[in-house]
């Protein structure tokens, strides 16, 4: 049995270049796999994007397209894809051309050597302001600092996942979805491909200094609840000054007494309630933190291999895990 191959097009926009990359992309596939599927996925788009889609399903019977209600972003977008294909391989890659499609041959090679997820990396920055470059590798180290998951850098969606990749990310359902994050969270033998960055052929880039920021945001907050223990500390800290500094003004003024009359009893008073909120508020965030984790109802793990005991045995993590959503799953009718 040959392995099936299937390609992920995320695209928002895009009717000048779509036909330009179905054209490379189709040239590349007969080469390797001349039966993969190619889904792409039109994010709202308000040109003549799902016009030319439209048209390319109607030519070419390994496309399939697929329409979203509005744009949803590419996050969404990425993720309806890959709920949408069954192969056993698949690669992502954005519709503008800044990922070649050239390099699907090497992906598939490297995939071959035995790993589960083969990506992109950029080996240049070129085209690319010093400020870009400096806040993006302040966003890295930040990031690898917070979270457990080292995310690495000048990486991009355009990857290869194996079955198994692709299924693990699909657990993952997550609203606030930090895509590279989610990539990297899953785990299994994951590899970098170095390649130059091309630059968009057509259209422009979505990705304004305001969205990169709020994405930063995104990823920090989706993989670490870091800045809520922060937060705790920072609030046991000043809660255990105020209370210091509260039993000093007591004890001062019990010994020698205050000029001011009212002042011992009023700060006391003040202090020990800041520092009881301040506490309370620590306490807090920590059970929100834990909750937010939970929320995200994440895999624990996955398993990679199995020796002995019987390779015919379903893989535990799956079985329990497909019981704890049939157990969510509304009964009909209900
Ligand atoms: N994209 C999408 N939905 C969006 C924004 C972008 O599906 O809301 C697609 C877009 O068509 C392209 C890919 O995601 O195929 C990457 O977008 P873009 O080129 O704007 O990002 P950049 O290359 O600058 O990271
Ligand atoms: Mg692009």
């Amino acid at each position: 049995m040959s392995k099936t191959l299937a390609i992920v097009v995320p695209a928002h926009n895009e009717a000048e270049v779509i036909d330009v990359f179905h054209a490379r992309l189709a040239a590349v596939l007969v080469g390797v796999a001349a039966d993969a599927t190619v889904v792409y996925v039109d994010d709202g788009s308000t040109d003549a994007t799902w016009q030319h889609l439209a048209s390319l399903a109607e030519k070419d019977r390994r496309v399939t397209a697929l329409r979203l209600s509005r744009n949803f972003g590419k996050e969404a977008a990425l993720t309806a894809g890959l709920d949408h294909v069954d192969a056993d391989a698949v690669i992502v890659i954005d519709a503008d051309l800044q990922d070649p499609p050239e390099l699907i041959p090497d992906m598939l090679a490297k995939a071959e050597e035995g790993y589960d997820v083969v990506y992109g990396s950029r080996s240049s920055r070129a085209g690319e302001t010093v400020a870009k470059r400096a806040t993006s590798a302040a966003f890295y180290r930040v990031m690898n600092r917070l979270a457990n998951v080292p995310v690495p850098r000048d990486t991009g969606d355009f990857r290869l996942m194996s079955r198994r990749a692709v299924e693990a990310v699909r657990e993952l359902r997550e609203r606030q979805r930090f895509m590279k994050g989610i990539f990297a969270w899953i785990g299994y033998r994951q590899v970098a491909l170095l390649y130059d960055r091309d630059p968009r052929k057509a259209g422009e880039t979505k990705w304004n200094y305001w969205r990169l920021t709020n994405l930063a945001v995104e990823g920090i907050t989706s993989f670490s609840t870091a800045p809520l223990r922060m937060a705790s500390w920072v609030g046991a800290c000043s809660a255990l000054v105020a209370f210091a500094y509260g039993l000093w003004i007591f004890v001062k003024a019990s010994i020698w007494g205050d000029p001011v009359h009212g002042y011992p009893t009023l700060m006391v008073v003040i202090l020990f309630l800041g520092g009881v909120q301040l506490l309370a508020l620590g306490v807090i965030g920590e059970y929100i933190g834990r909750t937010y984790m939970e929320a995200k109802r994440r895999p624990l793990y996955f398993v990679e291999a199995r020796l002995g005991g019987g390779s015919d045995v379903a893989p535990a993590s799956r079985a329990s895990l497909d019981r704890q959503r049939d157990a969510k799953k509304p009964v009909p009718g209900e």
